[in-house]
């Protein structure tokens, strides 16, 4: 049985340790977060080509990652809805782009196509790229993208290829680690050395990056209001 603090998982970790893994947000800063995401959310448009994206006007947030990485579980929990990502999602139609906008429209959420599914890869992530090549490159709405990425794997050679394309078309964009509550504190403490190290490789990605676990609840918050703070920085791509 391990005893030792770094075996324990994540979810019992020292409070302060994880606040300060977290990247403690102000009162003011969650509090706009929790306003900004108490809007109603729906689902607006699927598309999967550019001619049929809902026209400008609202900020986008696009959030990206391979199948399976806990995408429309964090996009649910920031929602608070328990189907929203998924509802949407037609099984025939795994390509397209799916736009989710607040009542108010300050904001749309835009769930990009999971990628890399067992043998389909080459042949979809050539689809995928080119959709999202061209998104990417002429949707001046676009704020930021959220690469989520699979604690329990890290930065797989496929997330690589997607950040070179996130480079290319020089958006702004910032890892997500879901699903930290599978780890351990080291493991964890190991994950984060690794991200950094490799974020200051590419020009584009942001230095600093969020924890989640839409199981758990961690990070939720912090997320809401990174993403609130987004809109009122005027961030540029
Ligand atoms: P998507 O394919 O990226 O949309 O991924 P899903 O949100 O459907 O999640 C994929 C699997 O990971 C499901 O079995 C989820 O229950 C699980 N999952 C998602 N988020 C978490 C998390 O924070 N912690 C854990 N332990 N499992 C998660």
């Amino acid at each position: 049985m391990a005893n030792n603090e770094s075996d324990e998982k994540v979810k019992s970790v020292d409070k302060q340790n994880l606040l300060n893994l977290l990247k403690i947000k102000s009162k003011e800063e969650l509090e706009a977060g929790r306003r900004l995401f108490s809007s109603n959310v729906s689902f607006i448009a699927g598309s999967v080509k550019m001619g049929s994206l809902p026209i400008e006007g609202v900020p986008e947030i696009a959030f990206a990652g391979r199948s399976n990485v806990g995408k429309s579980s964090l996009i649910n929990s920031i929602t608070n809805r328990k189907t929203l990502a998924r509802t949407s999602q037609n099984p025939g139609r795994t390509q397209q782009i799916n736009f989710f906008e607040f009542e108010n429209k300050e904001l749309r959420l835009v769930d990009f196509p999971g990628f890399g599914y067992a043998k389909a890869s080459k042949k979809s992530i050539e689809k995928w790229t080119r959709l999202i090549h061209s998104y990417l490159r002429y949707r001046t709405a676009l704020k930021r993208v959220l690469l989520l990425i699979d604690s329990r794997r890290g930065i797989s050679p496929l997330d690589e290829e997607t950040m070179k394309v996130l480079d290319k078309s020089a958006v702004s964009y910032q890892i997500i680690l879901t699903k930290i509550d599978k780890l351990k504190i080291k493991e964890l403490e190991e994950l984060i050395v690794r991200t950094e190290t490799n974020c200051i490789k590419h020009p584009a990605a942001h230095p600093s990056f969020h924890l989640t676990s839409s199981l758990k609840g961690i990070g939720i918050q912090e997320l809401k209001a990174e993403i609130a703070s987004l809109l009122t920085s005027h961030v540029q791509n």
